[in-house]
């Protein structure tokens, strides 16, 4: 029965054997995460083989001494198999070091401070800055532009990518100059923006001439199902639309071979990426080609990254499953809460009672298990309506997540129990 049909009666005793699980979960002593959504140490395992190559042949297939200095884009046979993957040619993708963040960390910080190839000017000599935040969404994103003094302008993130009529709105202020997006398996809500999306954004008239579209595709591969989704081709559509330099696509192998040793891709039109490279090359003399080298003997090509991709899926899918089954189990039917069934990626979005989210981070830290802050997936931190909370199930043992979970459901249900009641 729904919360809103209990009488008080009930709902106190619905409460009162609430309070006694959660009585119970704290007395268990538990410390358990479902915080940061990292690769488990089985699939961290998946590419050990990584740790031995790429042995003592260290030229690449074009005879270059992978130790030394140079090669600013990055490996061309690394390169080729992710410009496969963001439908780019191979000139067009750059391969960095180990984060892709740090990338688009970079390309905010050289368009501020020197413009874009479309730039009137610098953006920091701009009166205001503003991005389209697509929420909810990822919570390093929101940090960035809020180190930086750029204004976030949050619209709502559907099951098929942005609110379009929304951003269409903002797009028309000549102080927006772009926008955040993970067009697949999007962090947390596991949205995949639609074709006709896409179509959309890269189409759209925007007020400033210099509009970029962060295209952050970290899950491109990250299936859960045997259903490989495609992610539309932005730079296409955007081409095809007369606005090439409009989307700056973004992956990396963190969460396909080593989170925090692998290899991230930049891709974009002919000029960005001549423009990104120029402004790289005073910052490196060039990327951990050692790295590339590596890379691109354990991934060999497509076909690999999907093979691998599968064997993670066989790790990660029962572990989706076993969160989506307890939430279903325990919190179904109540009323009190909605979550993401995600067909890939890394996270479960859960919304709770509105009100409640912040209450049931509390309780479920006093009992050990670690949540990510309520509002992470809001610019700021802040959750106008204080519901969302992320779950992040790939890193702890299916036991410990089953633990985590039941725990959490107990702590959504007391919440929602203390609301009401107040
Ligand atoms: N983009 C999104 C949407 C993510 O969820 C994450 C990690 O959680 C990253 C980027 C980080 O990627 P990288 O390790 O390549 O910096």
């Amino acid at each position: 029965m729904t919360f809103d049909a209990l009488t008080r009666d009930q709902l106190q005793a619905l409460h009162d054997d609430q309070q006694a699980k959660y009585d119970a979960l704290k007395a268990a002593g538990l410390t358990l995460d479902l915080t940061r959504g990292k690769p488990s140490p089985e699939q961290l395992d998946l590419s050990s083989d990584l740790l031995t190559l790429p042995g003592p042949d260290f030229k690449d297939s074009k005879g270059i001494d992978t130790r030394n200095y140079g090669g600013i884009e990055g490996l061309t046979e690394l390169r080729a198999i992710f410009a496969e993957i963001l439908h780019l040619p191979v000139e067009q993708v750059v391969a960095g070091d180990n984060a892709s963040l740090a990338m688009m960390h970079d390309s905010l910080v050289f368009a501020l401070l020197r413009g874009t190839p479309d730039s009137p000017r610098p953006w920091v000599e701009e009166d205001e800055v503003t991005f389209i935040c697509p929420v909810p969404g990822y919570d390093r994103h929101f940090a960035l532009t809020e180190q930086y003094g750029i204004r976030m302008a949050p619209v709502e993130m559907r099951p098929d990518g942005p609110d379009m009529t929304a951003v269409r709105e903002l797009a028309a202020d000549p102080s927006v100059k772009g926008m955040w997006l993970v067009p697949t398996y999007s962090n947390p809500t596991g949205a995949v923006v639609s074709e006709a999306v896409a179509a959309e954004l890269a189409a759209m008239e925007t007020a400033a001439p210099d509009f970029r579209i962060f295209w952050d595709n970290a899950y491109a591969v990250h299936h859960l199902t045997e259903q490989r989704t495609k992610t539309p081709d932005i730079a296409g559509l955007s081409a095809a639309s007369g606005h090439p330099n409009r989307p700056i696509l973004f992956a990396s192998t963190s969460k396909i071979t080593f989170a925090g040793s692998g290899v991230c891709f930049l891709g974009s039109s002919e000029e960005n990426v001549a423009w990104y490279l120029r402004l790289l090359g005073k910052r490196t003399i060039g990327p951990d080609k050692l790295n590339h080298l590596r890379h691109a003997r354990h991934l060999r090509d497509l076909d690999g990254v999907l093979d691998l991709m599968d064997r993670h899926r066989a790790i990660l899918a029962p572990k989706f499953a076993a969160v989506l089954e307890i939430l279903e189990d325990r919190l179904g039917g109540h009323g009190v809460a909605t979550w993401s069934e995600p067909k890939g990626g890394y996270f479960v979005s859960l919304d709770v009672v509105d009100g409640t989210a912040s209450r049931v981070v509390e309780l479920c830290k006093e009992a050990g298990i670690a949540l990510t802050p309520a509002g992470s997936s809001f610019p700021h931190g802040q959750d106008p309506r204080d519901r969302n909370i992320r779950i992040a199930p790939s890193f702890p043992s299916i036991d410990d997540l089953r633990a985590a979970m039941d725990g959490l459901a107990t702590c959504v249900l007391l919440a929602a129990a203390e609301k009401q009641l107040a």
